[in-house]
């Protein structure tokens, strides 16, 4: 007899729960999705989709819509703060040996196309649902408005402020100030156009990452639309009082900040007619990501400085493994198999993305010291060993002084087989139960 399905409860629809919500329904999950937000609006502009996620939405069927609305990058580049000397170029394809593009697309395209697969797929997402509170017994969450809705096992999606996380460990737990603001905004080619300037036409031509780094500080710039508006972030030392995390930018006073960098960038600087300041936030690693039959996933469990371009790519990395063993859970059930456990599944969920988004933490961390070093004799070193990078697999026990040009490193990152990996751990441990 087929075991019935299994009511898969999702709370957040950000890009890791509508991730884990189209994974959770491809494996035969029923799956709700509970949001507070009155419409889906995403939260900032741009977005890097790497190719450890590319491969996963590829897996999904989601890859060529995704690449009809953004771009495809051939290259991140680092240059000098002032005056914008090429440090470092680092190609995907040929340095990395990716199969898989690295996309650079706005955040609302993002969103709309995840939201509309998983309506597509039969996901009922739920708006206006805030989640207050959660029973780990019955496997209930209630909603502000008073309603309780309870399911088999409940993904907690919920993001940087995550309330699940703070019930799953028993004690409030708030994300860590890093030190650092982001000013973010977006502006159209035409814009740019405008500025009449050939530096920046000829930047605008190529379809890359650019980054300046600096002292204390460092900017990002690529296209997203297919290359009709492109996404410009900087960070700073933060200087947002701490119970403010976001706020509309002074244009003026961030132009004053960069103020003697590389004048392409303040040229670029000028086509902004409104910019946001975010203060970055994360969080240590959490002793735990599961409690019965709850689990965390992305910013909920993990959130990182975005010096990797991994945030989101983390947490559809994390939605694609829970829903991949959760689908193998049912299965095994349906089949009469020995198995896991729901507990013991999202314990092994755990097990399989843990160290990874450790690592890449970690990672995030060691870049910010690599971008912001002040002008000096270590600076000067820095820039000596990113022009000399040559994109070799180093021998055995060997790496590079820096990650953002460590071939081991990169290639770990962005070849990652999120969903291989979660079938292997099940089989493996399958495999010992019987
Ligand atoms: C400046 C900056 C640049 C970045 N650039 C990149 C990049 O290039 N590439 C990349 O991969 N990552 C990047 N990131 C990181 C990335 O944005 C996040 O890691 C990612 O969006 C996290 O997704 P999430 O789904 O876990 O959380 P979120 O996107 O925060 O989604 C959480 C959702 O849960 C909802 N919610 C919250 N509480 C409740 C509740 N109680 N009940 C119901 N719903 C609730 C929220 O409304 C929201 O919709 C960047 C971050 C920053 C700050």
């Amino acid at each position: 007899m087929m075991a019935p399905s299994i009511n898969a409860i999702i709370v957040g629809a950000g890009i890791g729960g509508l991730a884990c919500a189209i994974a959770a329904r491809r494996q035969g999950l029923n799956v709700t999705v509970l949001e507070r937000a009155e419409k889906l609006t995403p939260v900032g502009a741009g977005i890097q989709i790497p190719p450890n996620a590319a491969r996963i939405w590829a897996q999904y069927g989601l890859l060529d819509q995704l690449k009809e609305y953004s771009v495809v990058s051939k290259a991140t580049v680092l240059r000098a703060w002032k005056d914008g000397e090429l440090l470092c170029s680092r190609s995907v394809g040929e340095a990395l040996n990716s199969d898989w593009p690295w996309l650079v697309i706005h955040r609302a395209d993002y969103q709309r196309i995840l939201a509309a697969e998983a309506s597509r797929l039969g996901v009922d997402i739920k708006l206006r649902a805030e989640v207050q509170d959660i029973d780990f017994e019955t496997t209930t969450v209630t909603l502000r408005n008073g309603e309780f809705i309870s399911g088999d096992v409940i993904i907690g999606a919920d993001g940087l402020w995550s309330t699940l996380r703070s019930r799953i460990l028993g004690h409030d737990s708030p994300p860590r100030e890093t030190g650092d603001l982001a000013y973010r905004g977006t502006f159209s080619l035409s814009a740019l156009q405008a500025l009449k300037d050939p530096a920046v036409d000829e930047l605008c031509k190529q379809n890359i990452v650019t980054m300046w780094i600096g002292p204390e500080s460092h900017a990002v710039l690529y296209p997203v639309r297919c290359g009709n508006e492109f996404n410009l972030v900087m960070t700073r030392p933060d200087d947002l009082p701490s119970d403010v995390k976001t706020e509309v930018g002074n244009l003026e006073q961030m132009k004053a900040l960069f103020e003697g960098w590389d004048p392409v960038l303040t040229k670029v600087l000028t086509a902004f007619s409104s910019v946001l300041k975010w203060k970055m936030l994360h969080h240590d690693e959490l002793s735990s990501w599961t409690r019965n039959n709850v689990a965390l996933l992305g910013d909920a469990c993990h959130p990182s400085l975005p010096y990797q371009a991994q945030g989101a790519a983390m947490a559809v990395e994390d939605g694609a493994i829970v829903a991949t063993l959760l689908g193998l859970y049912q299965q095994s059930h349906s089949e009469s198999l020995p198995t896991l456990t729901l507990p013991e599944t999202l314990k092994l969920y755990e097990s399989v993305q843990k160290a990874r988004t450790t690592t890449l933490h970690l990672g995030s961390i060691s870049n910010q010291h690599l971008y912001h070093l002040d002008d000096g004799p270590e600076q000067e070193e820095r820039d000596r060993i990113l022009k000399a990078a040559d994109w070799k697999d180093k021998p055995d026990g060997e790496s590079e002084p820096f990650i953002w040009i460590d071939v081991g490193y990169q290639k770990a990152v962005v070849g990652r087989d999120a969903i291989g990996d979660a079938k292997k751990k099940w089989y493996e441990v399958a495999k010992q139960r019987t």
